[in-house]
């Protein structure tokens, strides 16, 4: 039972004292005092089915017990011991996770959070490639630090302050709302239901990846690239997934153009998609360095870039340290996140799981005409929604808001993203059922109705 303070206290002092440009979902929000696995706990005990886990960041379940176990054990033996010493936490874990990328990428660097993390793959890129430009797509979240927000491209993340200077941000291949469409060529169940046979030849990403080598011409120097990021699959954006090849492409222009190509896993990493344990597979590629947060440490502040040696070893003109970084605890969270991913077959369960949610969501298109798109892979999951079908103006935020507080007095959390709000994003701990999925597209169905 829960005996803390009352949400009128926790309301008050969290105006009172906490960042004011804090987000808060919900216009009535609510608050939360307990989550185990797969659910969340209100004040008053009611549960709640958590498909947002924490923004994709409780990858395993809130909670988890072996998690609990591990740290509590930790905690007895060593809390902090800084990385200028030895010690086998850090590098059973480095080992591990190294593992679990392909060919070179075998050196770790471990940070707090995703911003440091890309903040840090700049640093590599341009001290590797001697280049000091740095391009992403529009649309893209990529953090918060005074130089990530030059990277991120979305309005609503960005302050009037003059932004850090060689970051471009380029036409972004959304296969739903980019300028020359795709949807037919992007990978995923529910594309499947409406798939097109263009294949390899897709058109649409074909111009998306032609207008990327005219960056060339216009924005960046032959040869003055040190990196391009992208996400596997858009995250905050909106799960905006490109058409197939673009991101194989665009990779081998960046490298023919002397840059870097960052994977940031962030979002789509961990077995989130299903088919693969990184979203970067998906497409075919193996980048030059992948950043990775949110689910590695199912809630814990534990980030980490991978990158080849011989990137690496670009970095040791000057010492780089890192005080928290892969610390004994972080290091025992994150090693249990991945033994537990393997032990309970978490990847295979985000692509049955995600494919029969996904399926189910689709259903909803043929129900309601204002239900848009519905996409994804795996549990990395977007429903769209649309005023009209034709002209796919977005949603209203009022609308959108009714549907999503019904869903939640029925038990549901889900995110909301995109430029416009209009997409609900479902993302949970990849520890669901299938009767958690069907609850989720029930409970849809039903706040869906009532609009
Ligand atoms: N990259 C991606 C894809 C993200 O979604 C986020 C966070 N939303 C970040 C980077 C930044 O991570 P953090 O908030 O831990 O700094």
């Amino acid at each position: 039972k829960y005996e803390g303070l009352s949400f009128k206290d926790i309301e008050a002092i969290r105006k009172r004292h906490l960042n004011p440009a804090l987000t808060t979902y919900y216009s009535k929000p609510f608050a939360i005092s307990q989550g185990h696995m797969q659910w969340l706990f209100d004040l008053d005990g009611k549960r709640y089915l958590d498909m947002f886990g924490g923004i994709c960041t409780v990858s395993v379940g809130h909670c988890h017990p072996k998690i609990t176990k591990a740290v509590a054990e930790q905690m007895e033996i060593l809390g902090h011991c800084s990385n200028v010493y030895y010690n086998e936490n850090i590098s059973k874990y480095a080992k591990k996770l190294s593992e679990k990328l392909p060919g070179k990428l075998k050196v770790i660097y471990f940070v707090n959070s995703g911003s440091e993390a890309n903040d840090l793959a700049v640093l590599l890129a341009r001290n590797f490639t001697k280049n000091f430009n740095v391009m992403s797509l529009k649309n893209c979240y990529h953090g918060m630090t005074y130089q990530t927000m030059a990277l991120t491209s979305n309005a609503h993340y960005k302050y009037p302050v003059p932004q850090n200077p060689g970051f471009f941000n380029t036409v972004n291949p959304d296969v739903y709302r980019g300028i020359w469409g795709g949807e037919k060529c992007r990978d995923g169940p529910v594309q499947t239901k409406r798939s097109c046979d263009c294949g390899n030849e897709c058109e649409a990403g074909q111009k998306y990846i032609e207008q990327f080598q005219d960056e060339f011409k216009y924005t960046i120097s032959k040869n003055g690239l040190a990196a391009f990021f992208a996400e596997s699959i858009q995250g905050v954006g909106g799960t905006v997934q490109f058409p197939k090849n673009y991101i194989k492409n665009v990779s081998k222009i960046v490298k023919d153009n002397g840059g870097l190509f960052v994977a940031d896993e962030v979002q789509t990493g961990f077995g989130r998609t299903g088919d693969y344990f990184w979203g970067f597979e998906g497409h075919n590629i193996e980048p030059d360095i992948v950043t990775m947060a949110k689910g590695i440490g199912n809630g814990y502040p534990l980030a980490a870039v991978a990158t080849t040696e011989e990137i690496a070893s670009s970095l040791t003109k000057a010492s780089h340290f890192n005080t928290y970084g892969g610390n004994p605890i972080a290091s025992t969270v994150g090693l249990s996140v991945l033994n537990i991913i393997e032990e309970e077959n978490l990847q295979e369960n985000s692509k049955t799981i995600g494919t029969h949610l996904l399926l189910r969501l689709s259903e909803l298109m043929d129900e309601f005409d204002f239900v848009g798109d519905v996409r994804g892979k795996g549990l990395m999951i977007g429903v769209e929604l649309v005023s009209d079908r034709n002209s796919r103006q977005p949603l209203s935020p009022e609308k959108m808001t009714k549907i999503w507080e019904a869903c939640r007095d029925l038990g549901l959390i889900i995110g909301r993203g995109g430029l416009h709000g209009n997409v609900f994003r479902i993302k949970p701990p990849m520890c669901i059922s299938k009767l958690d999925a069907d609850f989720t597209v029930d409970v849809l169905r039903y706040a869906l109705n009532r609009l």
